[in-house]
């Protein structure tokens, strides 16, 4: 496979699948242009190079239906201001009128296509509309991270009709080595923390880490589900009754292969979903019968830092409590600053899939830490070890 640094796209139609997904306020203006500025250094170097830079995105979910809401054009001036120079747009994905506005773009200029979801082929896959996609182009690149787990026609059915002629963009690419560096480790300790709401939607993560990492700290909600599989009193807490034999089986997986899984040993508990309830730390195991399990308590964070710090690479994936309330944010902030301060010794630390990127973001731990993972849902997968179509179908074009 060749590497974006290997082409020369100087002349070429390219066509870059980004992910420019990104929240607009109700006056439709970008509030967060983090996915924008993530896809720069790919759309740069086409047009370093003199290509004509040629993208493509999906923004929200507008069913196959034209939606002025979910419109392109709303995003037209953030990427003129990310990218400091002009960007065309043409209101339509395929057909003659963007066979127009490519044969009128010069060298080293930009045109931004309107929403490929405004079409249900794009999402269904659909060959055809993949050829349509594929008209008058040279070259084909995805950068879209945040949709290789989809095998949708612009992020993976395209890819066919460039045999030879495709490549990763420089934010795919770095999300596929940041994780490899993390699953295929060769440094040990490996640490993944794995927290959130539940034991079940992170069951794939973490017997796939069974195989990758030598110890798992697991909190959050799905914590309560381990301690009332082990016997203990957890209260309200949040807990899934279908899931206490997988946590068991969990735990004995762990114990054959030799992976540590550490679960916490006390919890600060509330009377209710609230900031403003009371609160009291117990032991995970005797939490009283009127309270829920809101965080993990101070031993908790003591044991989980000591093992973060002791690690050389370290993988993060959910908070270890109810973070967004300020009452129940210190084990995830604690467990973020050990992350930071085994960084800063040397391990190499990523973040990915979800709330523990938006609690680094929150409690501005992010520049400390080595890798943050622009893909929420395609993240997930990837630490799940499953084959992400976007990738695959990079890959099979050579
Ligand atoms: P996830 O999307 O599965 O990573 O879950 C993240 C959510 O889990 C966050 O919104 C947290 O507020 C929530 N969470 C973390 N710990 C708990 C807990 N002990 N009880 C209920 N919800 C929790």
């Amino acid at each position: 496979m060749k590497s974006i640094d290997e082409i020369n796209f100087s002349g070429l139609n390219v066509l870059i699948r980004v992910d420019f997904n990104v929240p607009l306020s109700n006056t439709k203006e970008v509030t967060d242009n983090s996915r924008i500025v993530a896809a720069l250094p790919t759309i740069k170097k086409v047009v370093k190079d003199g290509g004509k830079a040629i993208i493509a995105s999906h923004l929200g979910r507008p069913k196959g239906v034209r939606n002025n809401e979910y419109s392109l054009q709303h995003i037209v001036p953030e990427v003129i201001k990310c990218l400091g120079q002009n960007v065309q747009f043409v209101s339509d994905c395929i057909g003659n009128d963007v066979e127009n506005a490519v044969n009128q773009l010069n060298n080293g200029e930009v045109l931004l296509l309107e929403n490929v979801r405004f079409y249900n082929e794009e999402t269904d896959g659909d060959k055809s509309f993949a050829e349509k996609l594929s008209q008058n182009i040279d070259f084909y690149i995805n950068d879209a991270f945040g949709t290789a787990h989809r095998e949708h026609a612009s992020t993976a059915v395209i890819a066919r009709f460039f045999k030879g002629k495709a490549v990763f963009g420089y934010l795919m690419a770095s999300e596929i080595q940041n994780v490899k560096r993390v699953l295929d480790s060769n440094e040990k300790p490996v640490t993944a923390i794995v927290g959130g709401a539940k034991v079940s939607s992170k069951i794939g993560i973490i017997e796939n880490l069974l195989d990758r990492v030598n110890n798992i700290l697991i909190g959050g909600g799905m914590a309560y589900t381990f301690a009332k599989a082990q016997g203990g009193e957890v209260g309200k807490s949040l807990v899934e009754d279908d899931c206490l034999e997988l946590a068991l089986s969990i735990l004995s997986k762990a114990k054959d292969k030799g992976v540590i899984i550490y679960l916490p040993t006390d919890s600060v508990n509330a009377l209710s979903f609230s900031n403003e309830s009371e609160t009291e730390e117990t032991s995970i195991g005797s939490i009283p019968m009127e309270m829920m399990g809101l965080d993990i308590g101070q031993n908790s964070i003591t044991e989980f830092s000591a093992v973060i710090e002791n690690s050389k690479v370290i993988l993060w994936n959910g908070p270890m409590g109810v973070f967004e309330m300020s009452n129940f944010s210190t084990g995830t902030v604690e467990v973020g600053n050990a992350i930071v301060k085994a960084t800063k010794r040397g391990a190499f630390s990523l973040v990915g899939g979800g709330d523990s990127v938006a609690a680094a973001k929150q409690f501005d731990l992010a520049k400390d830490l080595s890798y943050i993972s622009t893909g929420g849902g395609a993240m997930l997968e990837f630490l799940e070890g499953k084959v992400l179509p976007g990738i695959k179908a990079i890959e099979e074009a050579y």
